[in-house]
């Protein structure tokens, strides 16, 4: 196989290559000089990825145009402003985080000296995913070198044409002996875990979740998965329905409803289900016109297997709006569905494109018993103008993240830790947690061998006898 060492044709030397222990010596080897390490390299790595994503930003809209026909603006807030963002917020916080914490004493260390360092993990591997290819692979890689370890990063391949611009793009913007793209499907991937890391970053499926753990364990590898699941969203009737709506059909329609936290269904009384369908029809005729096929802020659905996939769910309940599809382009029009029952396809899956079935339920706590008899999702939202509606599923519910009012927004804020819980993932990331999640806390205690010190810990010494331990 070619040298993997070789950053020039990096796209080509990583096709399939099979040598992925000789990938990961080299980044180890790298990693053991403990040039990551200095506040100033790692600095200076962050503004090299900075420079790619401002100097590459054509090639960033091209490549989404390719994968997913995304429109432009689209790529350049979710995918170019997302990740510019959350570079910015670390280089302007970076010093800070890596200074060592000095924690509380207690009586028997008021003569140490205590310090929490935060030390690079090493090796680790992020793996992407493919329906916001650029910041999903791009951010967690941002903690990674801001905490001072070296990466692999292994692009989802279903986006294609995101995952070549990687192999092309970030040997020539990042230190290449450090930070290597490896390219390939799930026979490379399977390989590729077998590789021993000392921290592996997932954004994917639940179902391949549970192969990357497995694959850890074996080396005892800790892990971070953001993983998936059905969002629920209630709409309550104290809501502003033509706002809410807005803001639902938004969430469905980015990315043609592709995005692991999208509004996967609504729970809503009949009544309100009535408002909602009446206010989409509208709201959608605003976003994409008569025609949505014709609107080219609508993105494709990424592959046929998941437009075969999703067509299936239109067989569910009643299509009230939308239905519209098209193979060849792998069109489907956003779409809302009545009349489905708990456990229609569409109800079980997470769907992950631009349907939207509604559930109606008597009232909040239905809605609530509801989101508790099934996986934990990742996202919950609520829509109400009443305070103690929201914080009942604030109290009793368990979700990843709560956004009250809106969707999807609350992933783009750097102060709040994004990840899921139970099903829908382990661990979590953004701005500081992406720092903490990609350290190791290491604790130390430093002592004297001096006099006093000696005389103060003395008791600890055999012989134990009752008077000198009572003291
Ligand atoms: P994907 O197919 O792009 O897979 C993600 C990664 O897993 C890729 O690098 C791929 O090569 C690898 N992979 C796929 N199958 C594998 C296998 N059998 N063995 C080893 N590696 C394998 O992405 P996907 O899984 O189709 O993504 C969609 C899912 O991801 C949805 O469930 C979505 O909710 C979830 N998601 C979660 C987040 C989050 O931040 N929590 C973000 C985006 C997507």
């Amino acid at each position: 196989p070619p040298d993997p060492s070789s950053p020039g044709d990096a796209a080509d030397a990583n096709h399939g290559d099979l040598s992925y222990p000789r990938v990961v010596k080299g980044v180890r080897r790298a990693f053991a000089t403990g040039r990551t390490l200095s506040y100033e390299y790692r600095m200076q790595q962050l503004k090299n990825l900075l420079a790619m994503m401002e100097e590459c930003e054509e090639d960033i809209i091209e490549a989404l145009r390719l994968d997913l026909r995304r429109n432009k603006h689209e790529t350049i807030f979710v995918e170019v402003d997302a990740t510019k963002n959350e570079l910015l917020h670390t280089l302007a916080e970076l010093k800070e985080w890596m200074k060592p914490e000095k924690p509380r004493k207690t009586m028997a260390s008021l003569l140490d000296t205590l310090t929490i360092y935060k030390d690079p993990l090493g090796v680790v591997l992020v793996m992407g995913a493919w329906n916001y290819p650029v910041f999903l692979t791009v951010s967690p890689l941002i903690g990674a070198i801001a905490a001072g370890n070296a990466a692999i990063i292994k692009p989802s391949e279903i986006a294609a044409a995101t995952a070549e611009f990687f192999a092309r793009k970030v040997p020539k913007y990042l230190d290449p002996e450090c930070y290597r793209v490896v390219l390939g499907g799930i026979p490379e991937t399977t390989l590729l875990l077998k590789e021993r890391f000392d921290y592996i970053f997932y954004t994917g499926s639940t179902m391949v979740g549970r192969i990357v753990r497995e694959a850890a364990n074996k080396h005892l590898t800790p892990v971070t998965l953001e993983l998936g699941g059905k969002s629920p969203t209630y709409l309550s009737a104290t809501a502003d329905i033509e706002v809410a709506t807005r803001r639902i059909m938004w969430g469905k329609c980015m990315n043609v409803g592709q995005t692991c936290v999208a509004p996967d269904y609504l729970l809503c009384t009949p009544e309100v289900r009535d408002l909602f369908v009446a206010a989409a029809k509208k709201v959608l005729l605003d976003f994409c016109g008569a025609d949505p096929k014709a609107s080219t802020d609508l993105a494709r659905i990424v592959s046929d297997r998941q437009f075969q996939r999703l067509t299936q769910y239109l067989k569910c309940g009643k299509i009230v709006i939308g239905g519209e599809t098209d193979a060849a382009e792998r069109f489907i029009a956003p779409t809302v569905l009545v009349d489905v029952k708990a456990d229609d396809p569409v109800m079980q899956d997470e769907i992950f494109g631009p349907i939207l079935p509604i559930y109606t339920v008597r009232d909040a706590s239905e809605a609530i018993e509801f989101i508790n008899s099934r996986e934990k999702p990742l996202a919950l939202y609520v829509f109400t103008n009443d305070e103690q509606e929201y914080k009942l599923f604030i109290k009793h519910t368990s979700s990843g993240g709560i956004c009250v009012n809106d969707c999807m927004i609350h992933v783009a804020v750097e102060g709040l830790p994004f990840g899921g819980v139970g099903e829908s993932g382990m661990g979590a990331y953004h701005g500081k947690k992406s720092f903490d999640t990609f350290s190791h806390h290491k604790s130390a205690l430093i002592k004297d061998l001096g006099a006093i010190g000696e005389a103060a810990g003395s008791l600890r010494y055999p012989p134990y006898h009752d008077k000198k331990m009572a003291f």
